[in-house]
C-alpha cells in the first residue's frame, strides 16, 4: 500500500515508539501513586509537558493533556458562549454557535485544503473586542513554527498521532489557567482538574518524543525543500496527464502536506474505493466526514458543483520524508501515475 492519508492519521515514528514502549509493560505505574513506580510515571509525564511547552514556546504549566483534539476542542468550547469560522473541523463546527460569543475559534491549518490563515489577526480582532480567541493546531503542527506568544492567542490545541505520536493523547494549551476554571471536569483532579482520569502515559510519552521530531529552528526551510518540491511535482504531474482537474483551497498560502485536488465529473468515493483496490489510500475530503458525499468545508469555499463531489485529499508523511526521502519520493510518484490512470479509466466509463 502506498500510504497517501497523513492529514487522517500518521505511522509512529520510531524514535517515539521506542520511547514510549516501556510504559506499556515495564514502567506502568500510576502517576497518582507516590511509590516508586508512580513517580517514574509522573516524572515521564512532566518530562513530555515541557518537550511540548518548549515546542510551542509555551511554559509547562500551561499544557494539559486530554485524550484526542476532539475531546480539548468540545471543552474549550463548551458552554454554549462560542463562535467560529465556516472551515472548521466538526469538533468546534458543531458547538459553537453562539450569536453573541465570548470566545471565537478559528482553525491555523484546514484540514482538508491546507489553507493556512492568519490567525495572528484574527485573534488580534477578537481581542480588540473583547473576544477570548481559540485555534486548533491540529494540521499545523510540524508543518510550521507555531510560537503561542507571538500568536498572542488564549488556548490551543493539537493531536499526537498526526504528528507521528500515538492516537488517545492530545495538548490543550491555556495562557491563563488560573483564570480559567469554567471547564474543570471532576474525578481524581490530574492535569490540575482540567482533565481529570488516569494518564495515558504511554500516549503523552509519545506526544512529548513526536515534539521533538521536528526541527524547529530549521523546520520551515526543511518542510520548504521536501514537503514543497513534492507538492509541486505532483501538481505538475496532473498538468501534464491533460485531466481535467482543480485544486482546492481559499487562500494563497497553503501547508504543502496536503494537496486537496478535484476531478471534474468524477464520483470521489468511487475514486477512492478504485484507488484503494489498487493500493493507494486517499480520502475524499477528511476521514472524520467521510460518509457524506459533499463536504461541507468545499462547499463554504464555493467549490463548484461539477467538481466539488469529485475532490480527494492527496496527503504526505513528514517523517518518510525524513527518513526515506528518495524510496517515498518515488512510491508517491508511482501512486500519481495510478490516481491519473484511474480517473482517465472512470472518465472513460462515463463516455
Ligand atoms: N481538528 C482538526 C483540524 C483535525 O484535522 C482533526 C482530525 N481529523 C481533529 C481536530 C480531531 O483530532 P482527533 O482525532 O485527535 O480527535
Amino acid at each position: 500500500m502506498i500510504y497517501l492519508d497523513n492529514a487522517a492519521t500518521t505511522r509512529v515514528n520510531n524514535f517515539v515508539y521506542l520511547e514510549a514502549e516501556p510504559y506499556f509493560r515495564e514502567e506502568y505505574g500510576n502517576p497518582s501513586s507516590l511509590h516508586r513506580m508512580g513517580i517514574k510515571a509522573k516524572d515521564a509525564i512532566e518530562n513530555a509537558r515541557k518537550r511540548v511547552a518548549d515546542s510551542i514556546n509555551a511554559k509547562p504549566e500551561q499544557i494539559f493533556f486530554f485524550s484526542s483534539a476532539t475531546e480539548a476542542n468540545n471543552t474549550v468550547l463548551s458552554g454554549g458562549f462560542s463562535s467560529c469560522s465556516p472551515y472548521e473541523h466538526s469538533s468546534v463546527f458543531k458547538r459553537a454557535k453562539s450569536s453573541t460569543p465570548k470566545l471565537y475559534s478559528h482553525m491555523l491549518v484546514n484540514n482538508e485544503t491546507g489553507d493556512i490563515f492568519d490567525v495572528k489577526e484574527i485573534c488580534k480582532i477578537a481581542h480588540q473586542k473583547g473576544i477570548e480567541f481559540h485555534t486548533d493546531a491540529t494540521q499545523a503542527f510540524g508543518k510550521m513554527v507555531i510560537d503561542v506568544k507571538d500568536l498572542d492567542i488564549d488556548y490551543l490545541t493539537f493531536s499526537g498521532h498526526k504528528i507521528h505520536g500515538m492516537k488517545g493523547c492530545a495538548v490543550l494549551y491555556i495562557k491563563n489557567p488560573e483564570a480559567c476554571r469554567k471547564i474543570m471536569m471532576v474525578g481524581g483532579n490530574q492535569e490540575k482538574g482540567f482533565h481529570s482520569g488516569t494518564e495515558n502515559v504511554p500516549a503523552i510519552v509519545a506526544m512529548g518524543r513526536a515534539c521533538r521530531i521536528f526541527d524547529y529552528k530549521n523546520l520551515e526551510e526543511v518542510v520548504k525543500a521536501q514537503m514543497e518540491d513534492l507538492n509541486h511535482i505532483c501538481v505538475e504531474k496532473f498538468i501534464n496527464s491533460g485531466i481535467d482537474f482543480a485544486l482546492n483551497g481559499i487562500s494563497d498560502k497553503q501547508v504543502p502536506s496536503i494537496l486537496n485536488i478535484s476531478f471534474k465529473d468524477i464520483d470521489g468515493e468511487t475514486l477512492q474505493y478504485m484507488l484503494s483496490k489498487r493500493g493507494v489510500c486517499v480520502s475524499t475530503s477528511s476521514a472524520c466526514s467521510s460518509g457524506k458525499k459533499k463536504s461541507r468545508v468545499l462547499e463554504a469555499m464555493n467549490v463548484p458543483d461539477d467538481y466539488i463531489y469529485g475532490a480527494i485529499r492527496i496527503s504526505f508523511s513528514y517523517d518518510d520524508l525524513k527518513y526515506r526521502y528518495g524510496i517515498y519520493f518515488n512510491e508517491v510518484m508511482d501512486a500519481i501515475d495510478i490516481i491519473i490512470e484511474t480517473v482517465k479509466t472512470l472518465s472513460t466509463l462515463k463516455e
